[in-house]
């Protein structure tokens, strides 16, 4: 620091000390006063300096503390304005996000109620799939699934109560008929009725299921001994008998019940229906409408029907068929009036098979159709050959079966036939048994008038088997009746026999029929027929039925007696 005070310097001053003591002193004096002085001076400025200083200082200092605080206020304020900025921008996306989420919770909300709703339906969805599942749309019947669990459930209580219980396989008899005349809705209402009718006839506690086309199975949770099966089975007999009021038209059909009872037929459920099955099969072919309990044996006849329908389709496809041909003799004249052509089939290992074991075959799986087109053709075509080369076979008859005569089409497939093979109408006599007529009155009616149109004969084929009425026998444009061959078997084994032959040769002949007796073997039976004026006659008495060439042959040369 310069403490310079504008005093002369003191080492020029001492150049004057060369004057008096006093002097000297009182300029020693002075010099000293001057000294202190300037020290005073001097020590006054250094304090003034060195306060000036202190003032410097503490003004820098001070600068330097405001410049801090500045600088801090401005870094204070900056990192205001940037925590602000920092806010808003926190602020404004706290914003949108709280925006989001409500729009989120909005549409949370909707999901949340559609989802519900969605959940609901599904629920819905899923007990009506789960109901569909177990139970036939057709019927509401319990179907198979649901009731192999309750046959399952039956089987294990019954095994732990050491009880019984019973399976009946029910097939409803000539449904196809009803099905393929009037119509699959009206098939459809009759099997709903049927449903109807069973649930009417069990307990609560018994399961009646549809396993579909006409099969209904049965599940009769414990029961007592067969006799109570057996009662219950016959009431559900009459009631599927009831006759069926359907879209204006009377319906009749049957039921054929196979039973199987646990533990004796089977110990699951899968055995248990199977030998229903096989037990209501074989009642099918041994009288209809009525119960069978299931015998072990009965297993071959269906493995043996089985195997023949497969042999059917073949035989149809290989030409396996033939016809042969039955002479009918005018009673009184002799003469053969025509021929009754009877299918015959020659089994590449079985040989012949009786048309009795493979027609019942060929009607349940509707093969019959087909195989009675091949019928009617070669008989027509067989009949114009022979005419052709100056024969005449007469009437020539075909057997015409129920699945047959009820198929749509038959008709137009007979004009169409007697087209191709150019046969005259009158030539051919078609043969239908009483039940297939009586079956459904109003419909067999109708097509028998337009066969009747088309200028077919019309027979009414083992008369006195089935029932017939009498004032519907007057309304059909019937030709011939065939006695059935029983009737004629009874005359003259006993006296009195042979009274139906009589009622019905009388009855015929009223009613301008002319009547053909059936299974004519022993010449006391011929006398019987011609004594009672029956028009007609066939059976072994006058020929077996015969090979086209062997029926030929005899047409040449007449019958001997
Ligand atoms: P059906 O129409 O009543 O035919 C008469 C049956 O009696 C024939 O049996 C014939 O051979 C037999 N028969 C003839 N005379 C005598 C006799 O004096 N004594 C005995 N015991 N029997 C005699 P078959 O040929 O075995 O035919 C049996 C049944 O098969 C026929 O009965 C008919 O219902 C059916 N059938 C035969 N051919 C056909 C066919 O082409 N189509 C259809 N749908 N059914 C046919
Ligand atoms: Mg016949
Ligand atoms: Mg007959």
């Amino acid at each position: 620091m310069n403490t310079n005070t504008g005093d002369p310097p003191v080492t020029e001053r001492r150049s004057g000390e060369h004057g008096s003591a006093h002097d000297r002193r009182a300029t020693d004096r002075a010099r000293a006063v001057m000294l202190a002085g300037g020290e005073r001076q001097l020590a006054r400025r250094e304090t003034l300096v060195s306060a000036r200083e202190q003032a410097a200082d503490r003004h820098d200092a001070d600068l330097q503390q405001r410049e801090q605080a500045l600088t801090l206020r401005h870094k204070h304020l900056a990192a205001r304005k940037q925590g602000e900025r920092e806010a808003r921008r926190i602020k404004r996306a706290l914003e949108r996000h709280i925006i989001k989420l409500r729009r989120a919770n909005a549409h949370l909300v909707i999901a949340t109620l559609g989802a519900q709703a969605m959940m609901e339906t599904v629920q819905r969805a899923k007990e009506h799939m789960g109901y569909m599942a177990h139970h036939d749309f057709l019927t509401d019947l319990p179907n198979r699934i649901l009731l192999m669990e309750r046959l399952a459930l039956a089987i294990a209580m019954a095994s732990r109560q050491q009880s019984r219980m019973a399976v009946l396989f029910i097939d409803l008899d000539r449904f196809k008929v009803i099905n393929d005349s009037l119509g699959h809705a009206v098939g459809d209402l009759l099997l709903q009725s049927v449903g109807r009718r069973l649930l009417s006839v069990l307990r609560a506690s018994d399961t009646a299921s549809r396993q579909g086309g006409d099969e209904f199975v049965v599940l009769l949770a414990d029961v007592a001994n067969e006799r109570a099966v057996s009662e219950l089975a016959d009431k559900l007999c009459l009631a599927i008998a009831e006759p069926y009021q359907l879209g204006g038209e009377t319906a009749h059909i049957g039921g054929t019940i196979g039973i199987s009872m646990y533990p004796d037929d089977g110990e699951d459920a899968e055995t248990l229906i199977r030998n229903a099955d096989v037990a209501m099969y074989y009642g099918k072919h041994s009288g209809r409408n009525r119960w069978y309990f299931y015998r072990p044996e009965m297993n071959l006849r269906a493995v043996e029907r089985q195997r023949t329908e497969a042999d059917l389709h073949r035989a149809l496809k290989l030409g396996e068929f033939e016809l042969h041909y039955q002479p009918r003799v005018n009673l009184s004249s002799g003469a053969i009036t025509g021929a009754e052509a009877l299918l015959r089939w020659s089994h590449p290992e079985l040989g012949a098979v009786a048309p009795a074991r493979f027609i019942p075959v060929a009607e349940d799986c509707g093969l019959i159709v087909p195989i009675g087109q091949w019928v009617l053709r070669e008989a027509c075509m067989q009949i114009s050959r022979w005419k052709q080369v100056g024969l005449d076979p007469g009437i020539v008859a075909v057997n015409i079966s129920a699945l047959e005569f009820r198929t749509d089409g038959f008709t137009d497939a007979l004009r169409a036939i007697l087209a191709e093979s150019g046969l005259e109408p009158a030539c051919l006599e078609l043969e239908i048994t009483e039940g297939v007529l009586m079956r459904d009155a109003g419909a067999s009616a109708a097509i028998l008038r337009e066969l009747k149109e088309i200028g077919v004969v019309l027979a009414i084929d083992d008369f006195g088997t089935g029932y017939s009425s009498l004032s519907y026998l007057n309304r059909f444009p019937i030709d011939v009746l065939k006695i059935d061959q029983s009737f004629v078997r009874e005359i003259n084994t006993e006296p009195g026999d042979g009274i139906i032959v009589g009622a019905v040769i009388a009855m015929g002949s009223s009613l301008g029929q002319r009547v053909v007796a059936e299974g004519v073997e022993e010449a006391a039976q011929l006398n019987f027929l011609r004594a009672h004026h029956c028009d007609e006659g066939q059976g072994y008495l006058f020929s077996r039925p015969l090979p086209a060439p062997g029926f030929a042959a005899l047409l040449r040369q007449g019958l001997d007696n």
